[in-house]
């Protein structure tokens, strides 16, 4: 069990750093290649996320994806990088580019999610 746990975190992890952009849990299972099982990749998502390896991205789909954690220090508004949703390949990435935002006072924040739409680099060619 331990074993397995061990081969799906690292496959996970290569999968999500070799495409450099943010997953769904399908399309991750999709690109392991390994016996995996599917109960096992969704713990080590959401483990990973927990750890501040991972973070999740929830388009404005409502579908929600998964991405590396570069520059996350901040656990509370993990959101805090923008997000790229590509609308000609449908690909979700983070853009380096930090969200400046502070809640007026009186409101406490426990999420944040900024998804930008358009065109990405690769497509724009
Ligand atoms: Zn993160
Ligand atoms: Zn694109
Ligand atoms: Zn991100």
């Amino acid at each position: 069990m331990e074993r397995r746990n061990t081969q799906t975190k690292e496959a996970v992890l290569e999968v999500l750093s070799q495409s450099g952009k943010a997953l769904s849990r399908e399309a991750i299972e999709k690109k392991i290649t390994t016996g995996i099982n599917r109960a096992t990749v969704y713990r080590v998502l959401n483990r990973f996320c927990e750890d501040g390896v991972l973070h999740k991205v929830v388009a404005d789909n409502g579908k929600q994806y998964f991405a590396i954690c570069t520059n996350c220090e901040d656990k509370v508004l993990a959101g805090h990088h923008f997000h790229f949703r590509c609308l000609s390949c449908e690909t979700i990435e983070c853009l380096p580019v930090p969200v400046d935002f502070s809640p007026p006072e009186g409101y406490q924040v426990s999420g944040l999610n900024c998804m930008v739409t358009g065109t990405c680099s690769d497509c724009t060619v």
